[in-house]
């Protein structure tokens, strides 16, 4: 028996050999026609095309030669064989470079060679062994220059990703075309050439995947996931051959040793797969295994954490640690969504607002994915229309490509993750890694996700915290605040009313100085009793039919020594044909004194303050809300003072939260009651060192009467209302 071994095990490699020919020959077909299919008609892929069809021609006419014997399809290979060098460097040249200037030279030889070479072939004294062995020689240099060519560019790239793509591509090219030399050398290797031309056929999948510009993270992934795969099969392999080999060949025992076999490699395959998994990834790997257990690792960690500050921090650091990331950057939407705010970044710093308006197709974007927007799926959205062939999308869309990458850029983004809730987005998450555009592998991405919406539910609950914090605040501060008003308001009468009793001519100059201190600070007490008592009393006001212009108007004259005396510049904008809004003048007086009042504090030495009105005709808050039907007047509070942090804005409208040394920190959060009692709403945008604007929008009934012209007619013009205010503002 044993000598016939060899000739079995020969005759086998024989047959397989002939078959993975045949089989390079189908997977060359099938990758060159999903490179067509694709559409990417650049000259690269052409040139790929025709690699792949004189790879075609070599593998098919060697495998009919195999079965036909007849010299035509030696031939026909020999040929196909000797055009190689040519259409292999013109490939590897353009898919390296855009410029192949490196490999022209190469090129030329190769056209000269091959060509001589073909025509030799023709000739009478091709017939013969040194002509096989000559067109070899010829194939495989040009195979070797080829991987050359593809080191020369490695070295030359800088880009770590790019880099590790090559890497893979030259070791696979390499092992192809050495197990295929070895295979067809004199000796006992010949049967490396059957693996060798299934490394081909895993090259050339390589190859399209590149060109088609797959995610290189994911033919990584594919590389890892098919490694698993072959050692887990070569194990159970292994198991089965050794009980096939205990069983003999008897038909009876086969069967039931094939059925404990089976049994064995059924209870061993997933504890065996997953101790592969984890150790090819480990040690081919390791990075992203590492990447993606810290991913995890902090979904679990942020679920604990109510603090959105310390959220962020902690998403920021750890992933900036990780050195996967060179620039990231989370921002929270500001109350009324006209943008969001940076609340923290890790790398270069990004803008400190993004609008939502100068923004709109980013975010129309976002709400389109609202898992997440990836630059790279727009860039190769616009690289593929500018194939002429391609270019039938129309011009809108690309025009939104261009707008998405953009603010992308903007942001200093190559993915963003939006933390989407309900009907809202209530952040957006920013990542990028300098080193190349196709950062994180899909699975990657699927945890980013996974951790915004972490991030989502954290910010929820955080805002649900704050609700019921401040209604319980709320609750507390009713109960305690008439009774404390009036424990406090008697005694403070009867210290105003002695030291206001008190002749301050009797009572020496210093004595005097304290008494006006005694009678200003009991003024300044009363005050806070007062705002205290709005704060908590349940309002009852009655509303009326309302001119907002005429309201500002007053309001205005009210403050303008201060502003005179604060060299502040006033800029009134009114919008003449504002309809009636129903409100409570007193109380709506109050929010405009506090806006102005506030405004004026923030610019001790002076600056500009621009109120303006304008009607909004569409309607606001969300579309289902119970002011679908509304228009809103909207009335904003500009000023050039010191601006106002992303942190001191987040407690804005916290009761008590004040910056100033005298101040009570009520004025907003009363002025949010008032405003949002009255079915609007109070926002603020600010930019620190540059300046504050307050909106209020008011919701007017679509049915009111238009503007009140029997009223007092409010002013136009900025002049005129600049006029009425400081008649003699132009000689200051
Ligand atoms: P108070 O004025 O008594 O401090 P507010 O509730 O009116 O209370 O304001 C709270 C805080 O908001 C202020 O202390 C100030 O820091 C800040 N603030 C409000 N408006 C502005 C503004 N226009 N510019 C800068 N900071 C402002």
């Amino acid at each position: 028996m044993l000598p016939n071994i060899p000739i079995k095990w020969y005759k086998c490699h024989v047959e397989l050999g002939a078959q993975s020919g045949l089989l390079a020959a189908i997977v060359s077909v099938a990758v060159a026609v999903s490179v067509i299919l694709r559409g990417r008609r650049s000259r690269v892929n052409a040139f790929f095309i025709v690699f792949c069809g004189n790879l075609l021609l070599h593998f098919l006419a060697a495998f009919i030669y195999h079965f036909s014997r007849e010299f035509i399809w030696f031939r026909i290979d020999l040929v196909a064989a000797s055009l190689l060098p040519v259409t292999s460097l013109l490939f590897f040249g353009h898919f390296l470079w855009k410029e192949p200037k490196t490999p022209r030279k190469y090129v030329i030889s190769a056209y000269v060679i091959s060509s001589g070479l073909v025509t030799f072939l023709f000739t009478p004294w091709s017939d013969n062994r040194p002509t096989v062995t000559m067109v070899v020689a010829v194939v495989f240099t040009a195979m070797y220059l080829c991987a050359y060519l593809v080191y020369l560019r490695y070295r030359e790239l800088k880009s770590q990703r790019e880099r590790t793509r090559l890497r893979y591509l030259l070791v696979v090219m390499l092992v192809a075309t050495t197990f295929i030399l070895l295979g067809m050398l004199p000796g006992n290797l010949g049967f490396l050439r059957t693996w060798g031309d299934l490394v081909s056929m895993f090259f050339l999948y390589f190859l399209s995947q590149s060109l088609l510009k797959y995610r290189l993270l994911d033919i990584q992934e594919l590389l890892g996931r098919g490694l698993v795969l072959i050692a887990v099969a070569l194990m159970l392999s292994l198991v089965f051959g050794v009980l096939v080999l205990w069983a003999g060949v008897s038909p009876e025992v086969s069967l039931f040793h094939a059925f404990i076999a089976s049994f064995v490699i059924l209870i061993l395959f997933e504890p065996l797969r997953d101790k592969v998994e984890g150790s090819t990834n480990r040690l081919l790997f390791r990075e992203r295994h590492e990447f993606r257990g810290k991913l995890e690792d902090l979904r679990r960690e942020i679920a604990n954490i109510l603090d959105l500050r310390q959220m962020t921090n902690v998403i920021l650091d750890t992933l900036y640690e990780s050195m996967r990331i060179t620039q990231s950057s989370i921002y929270f939407k500001e109350d009324g969504g006209a943008g969001y705010y940076l609340v923290g970044h890790r790398g270069p710093k990004p803008p400190a607002r993004i609008d939502v308006a100068a923004h709109r197709t980013f975010f129309e974007q976002v709400k389109k994915t609202p898992t997440v927007v990836l630059s790279e799926t727009h860039e190769r959205f616009l690289a593929e229309q500018s194939a002429p062939a391609d270019s039938s999308k129309p011009p809108t869309e690309i025009q939104h490509a261009r707008q998405v990458l953009k603010t992308l850029a903007h942001m200093k983004s190559a993915l963003c993750i939006p933390f989407p809730s309900q009907d809202e987005i209530l952040g957006l998450w920013n990542l990028q890694d300098d080193a190349s555009a196709e950062s994180y592998s899909t699975d990657e991405i699927a945890r980013m996700i996974a951790l915004g919406e972490q991030a989502t539910i954290n910010i929820e609950n955080s805002k649900m915290f704050e609700r019921i914090r401040e209604r319980d605040r709320l609750a507390v501060l009713g109960e305690m605040s008439a009774g404390l008003a009036h424990e406090i308001r008697n005694p403070l009468g009867a210290i105003k009313g002695a030291a206001q009793y008190l002749d301050p001519s009797s009572v020496g100059k210093d004595a005097s100085q304290f008494l006006e201190i005694i009678i200003e600070e009991t003024d300044r007490l009363n005050l806070v009793v007062d705002q205290f008592l709005d704060y908590s009393r349940p309002f009852q006001a009655r509303k009326d039919p309302t001119d907002i212009n005429r309201i500002l108007q007053q309001t205005t004259r009210l403050l303008s020594t201060g502003f005179n005396d604060r060299d502040i510049d006033v800029k009134i904008e009114l919008q003449s044909d504002l309809p009636l809004v129903d409100a409570n003048a007193p109380q709506l007086t109050q929010v405009f004194i506090n806006l102005l009042n506030n405004a004026m504090e923030s610019m001790p030495a002076g600056g500009r303050i621009e109120v303006r009105t304008k009607l909004r005709s569409s309607g606001f808050g969300s579309q289902s809300g119970p002011h679908r039907h509304t228009g809103a007047v909207e009335i904003l509070v500009v000023d050039t003072g010191r601006g106002i942090s992303p942190s001191e804005q987040e407690r804005l409208f916290v009761p008590f939260f004040t910056t100033k040394e005298h101040g009570t920190g009520l004025g907003l959060s009363i002025s949010q009651r008032i405003v949002e009692h009255h079915g609007g709403e109070i926002r603020v945008r600010s930019q620190e060192g540059e300046g504050t604007t307050f909106t209020v929008v008011l919701p007017y009934p679509t049915n009111t009467t238009a503007p009140a012209k029997n009223m007092e007619k409010p002013s136009k013009s900025t002049e005129s209302s600049d006029d009425l205010l400081f008649p003699d503002k132009n000689n200051r």
